[in-house]
């Protein structure tokens, strides 16, 4: 009793107020970057990259994490209707 391996568990740091939160309990979310030059030329590059980050819960409710992700899960259900 009370030996649980708690090495195991991850850890994550609150991308918004920097706490640790073990990973079972923090809320991912993955953020959607777009790098561009900006150059009107040929040598335009654009990059569009998926950051996951974490937060605590505290920050997720704060920042509607769990409505954006029951939106995101709506959309994929109706998308892949079998
Ligand atoms: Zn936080």
């Amino acid at each position: 009793m009370g030996s649980k391996r708690r090495g195991s568990d991850r850890i994550e740091r609150c991308d918004s107020c920097g706490r640790t939160v073990p990973r079972t309990k923090a809320v991912s979310f993955v953020k959607k970057s777009y790098f561009t030059t900006d150059l009107r030329t040929n040598d335009n590059v654009s990059l569009a990259t998926e950051i996951e980050v974490y937060y605590c819960i505290s920050c997720g409710k704060h920042r509607k994490i769990f409505e954006k992700k029951k939106k995101l899960l709506e959309q994929q259900k109706n998308r892949g209707a079998y």
